[in-house]
């Protein structure tokens, strides 16, 4: 008798969620590590955030709620979406759920079938491939370019059209490039999905982290035709440092969300009641905090990437939006270290952990070798740190 099922398997855990892991226990060791791992804000859930959640408790609501989600959240959540994205949802076309990943495996689950293939541009994020195999589908790459800031252009995603095209992934700012997508891009996206027919999954995350005046738009404000066909997975984790609250949500047809819902009844149930309550105050509530934090994120990037490009030999494309930078290494694949020689993105991400004490995600996760994903949403002095420990790390390397 097999004890596991082939679908746990062929299953890995998430590379991001273990490099976290394993440089939080070589930390608690007493090895002073410098994490560029999981992007997780370092800065701590605003005060008013906590409060609501303080005054949720004392009130006793820490009881199952519906399973979908307060009314008091979807109707914030559709607030939200008027008031930065101009687009119009009623409560049937809103869930939350456990966090922006429970969200997109829920819609995963909700419509793909065996036969299906999903379109997911590469650098993509680690856990969409295996989020579309677990619902039976075919995660089909399409590899984009450092040259094109690493955005599909819309004749990559024709060529990539089959007649079983079910939907394309967009992430926009990007996990793990930080590139985003212009309004007029964004067009060209639509008017490709519109005229296939194929869903868009637009990944909204980082929407709030951009730099230099980025005007973030949604792909389902372009017009009536593409918001029908783009269902909107979004969350408060990165936006108002509350990635321990699992709090996600959905926006898309009506038919759509009730299968979700239905998933989420047969499985988890509602998410956590004290969360959605924080999530009212974070979505509505004042915003002065996210300003702050995107302004330091902001300063850390400029300086991380100043950094990464002088090192000889390492270029390191410039992001418009969330709090990663994935330079590319691969001039040192080939060069050894103690007779060990470097040859992919994970040798040296191994090697920086071993010999710098840094960690960074190797590229290879996200479906591009030549690259490490570095994380800075951490602090200016632990980047300083970081990049000095890189540098006579990679002078070591002959
Ligand atoms: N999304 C974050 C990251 O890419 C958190 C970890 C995860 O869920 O992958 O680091």
């Amino acid at each position: 008798m097999n004890v596991l099922s082939n679908r746990a398997k062929s299953l890995k855990p998430s590379p991001t969620l273990a490099i976290n892991a394993k440089a939080k226990s070589m930390q608690a060791q007493g090895i002073h590590v410098i994490s560029f791992g999981a992007g997780e804000p370092d800065f701590d859930t605003p005060e008013n955030i906590k409060q609501a959640a303080k005054k949720a408790i004392d009130e006793g609501f820490t009881k199952y709620t519906p399973v979908g989600g307060i009314d008091e959240l979807k109707d914030a959540i559709i607030k939200k979406f008027q008031r930065d994205s101009h687009l119009t949802y009623k409560r049937s076309e809103i869930i939350v759920s456990c966090g922006g990943k429970h969200s997109f495996y829920n819609l995963a689950q909700a419509i793909f079938d065996q036969g299906d293939e999903v379109i997911i541009p590469a650098p993509y994020w680690v856990s969409y491939p295996p989020m579309v195999a677990l619902a039976n589908a075919s995660p089909v790459i399409v590899e984009t370019t450092e040259k094109n800031e690493f955005k599909i252009t819309p004749e990559e995603l024709k060529k990539a059209i089959t007649p079983k095209t079910k939907a394309f992934i967009l992430n926009s700012p990007s996990n793990p490039t930080g590139s985003a997508y212009s309004k007029k891009e964004l067009e060209k996206i639509a008017e490709v999905s519109i005229s296939k027919n194929f869903f868009v999954i637009s990944d909204e995350i980082y929407e709030k982290i951009v730099y230099d005046g980025f005007e973030f738009t949604s792909i389902a404000s372009l017009s009536d035709e593409i918001k029908k066909r783009t269902i909107i997975v979004h969350g408060v984790a990165k936006t108002y440092a509350m990635t321990g609250w699992r709090i996600g949500y959905t926006a898309g047809a009506d038919e759509i969300i009730s299968a979700m819902n239905n998933i989420q009844s047969q499985s988890t149930s509602n998410p956590t009641s004290i969360a959605q309550k924080a999530s009212v105050e974070a979505l509505i509530g004042s915003q002065s905090e996210v300003e702050k934090m995107v302004s330091a994120f902001g300063q850390r990037r400029n300086y991380i990437v100043d950094r990464l490009n002088k090192i000889p030999e390492v270029s390191c494309y410039k992001p418009a939006g969330a709090f990663y930078v994935f330079p590319n290494f691969s001039s040192y694949y080939g060069k050894s270290f103690q007779g060990k020689k470097i040859e992919n993105s994970t040798h040296l991400a191994d090697f920086f952990l071993d010999v710098a004490r840094v960690a960074v995600v190797p590229g290879v996760e996200f479906g591009a070798d030549p690259f490490e994903r570095l994380s800075y949403a951490t602090s200016m002095e632990d980047i300083k740190e970081g990049l000095n420990r890189i540098e006579e790390a990679l002078n070591k390397l002959g």
